[in-house]
């Protein structure tokens, strides 16, 4: 299964990094996040847990 941190940025092409982004009521959820440009790419589990908020 492919996930956001296989594929490289949409935006530059980059290799994304994974980073952590705090939430409220959570410990934060993990997204892939573009270092060149700083695009973030949801993964559809961080989605979900987001839309619970
Ligand atoms: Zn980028």
């Amino acid at each position: 299964m492919v996930s956001e941190f296989d594929l490289p940025c949409t935006a530059c092409g980059h290799d994304l990094a994974r980073t952590t982004v705090a939430t409220a009521g959570a410990s934060g959820i993990t997204v892939a996040e573009c270092p060149e440009c700083g695009t973030r790419h949801y993964p559809e589990a961080a989605l979900e847990n987001v839309e619970t908020f």
